[in-house]
């Protein structure tokens, strides 16, 4: 019996991966859900957010890839089957995400907002450029998006820090690590970027409390997931001032609920949930050397920890 692999995403249109993966793997079987064939076969799944109960049937499952990065949502349940779970690592996906942040930090830094404003106001408003270098960018979270995010923020010359759980170089960027560093990191952050994953440790990290600490008037970018912000605070400080100003391209619930008070705001720019996706072409080829070390009986790369949650 041939090994199949098996496709689920009610986002993702499932044609460019079964042709992508066709190209790596030409051997297998590629079935898309619901369509699944005999379960027997079925040894490895590449899903988004499937249905609970969709594990079961599949009985020689070996791997589970997640189609993303963000994989808060797969490790969270509890009908996850015991083996390997990878999530996508795609140089192309981690670019699409800098220049995504890179273009709302140049947003804020450049004060594009006000010269929106004032152009709908028909005003010609001048504001003295502040030197890219003047200017602090701090980014909570250092891995394969955020890490290749500070560095490109860094190299167009802004003053970056990082902020992980364990420590991490990054050339041109001051990296700190671990809760007792985070306090001074959110005071020295004139903008701050969001690209940590949903966990328990860091959901709603960014409450009331932390916002406060903040350089009044900050400005803040959230690519990561909604839930690591405490909302209401958000709304709160976005209100009084003491933040400045919102990207925010994900929410506590999505889509964004028409009654949030969010979209009313004049300092708030948001973007339905994609500074960055999965990209069949360049990803394929990472997942398909995967099945290959499966088949080889050899251990996965860039495991997901579903205990560390990310
Ligand atoms: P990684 O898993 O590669 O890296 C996570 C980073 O966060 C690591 O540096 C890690 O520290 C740090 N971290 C995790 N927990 C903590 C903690 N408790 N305290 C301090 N630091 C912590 O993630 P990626 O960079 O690949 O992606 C980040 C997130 O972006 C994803 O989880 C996903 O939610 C989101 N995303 C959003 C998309 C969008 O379109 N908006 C698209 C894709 C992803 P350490 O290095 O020490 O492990």
């Amino acid at each position: 019996m041939r090994e199949a692999l098996v496709f689920h995403s009610e986002l993702d249109a499932a044609a460019p991966w079964v042709e992508a993966l066709n190209a790596e793997l030409p051997d297998l079987d590629l079935r898309v859900s619901p369509d699944v064939g005999d379960p027997e076969a079925v040894r490895y799944a590449l899903v988004w957010k499937p249905p609970h109960g969709f594990f079961a049937p599949f009985t020689n499952l070996k791997l589970v890839v997640n189609l993303g990065a963000g994989v808060d949502a797969l490790v969270a349940r509890d009908d996850l089957p015991p083996v390997p779970i990878t999530r996508i690592s795609d140089p192309d996906m981690s670019r699409m995400m800098a220049s995504f942040v890179l273009m709302a930090v140049l947003r804020h830094a450049r004060d594009i907002p006000l010269f929106e404003k004032a152009q709908r106001e028909g005003r010609w408003h001048y504001v003295q450029p502040r030197p890219a270098d003047e200017i602090s960018v701090g980014v909570l979270g250092l891995g394969e998006l955020g890490g290749t995010a500070a560095a490109e923020i860094a190299r167009q010359g802004f003053r970056v820090s990082g902020w992980s759980r364990t420590p991490k170089e990054i050339p041109g960027v001051a990296c700190v690590s671990g809760m007792e560093a985070l306090p001074a990191f959110l005071r020295a952050s004139e903008i701050l970027v969001v690209m940590l994953p949903l966990t328990p440790a860091t959901r709603h990290i960014l409450n009331a409390e932390t916002l406060a600490l903040l350089p009044r008037g900050a400005k803040l970018i959230n690519v990561a997931r909604g839930a690591i912000i405490d909302e209401p605070a958000l709304v709160a400080a976005l209100r009084s001032g003491a933040l400045g100003g919102a990207t925010l391209d994900v929410f506590e619930t999505e889509p964004l609920p028409a009654q949030s008070p969010l979209w009313g705001m004049e300092n708030v720019l948001i973007t339905p949930h994609l500074a960055s996706t999965a990209i069949p072409k360049s990803a394929a080829a990472q997942i398909a050397a995967n099945i290959r070390r499966i088949q080889a009986g050899e251990s996965v790369a860039n495991p997901v920890d579903p205990q560390r949650g990310y």
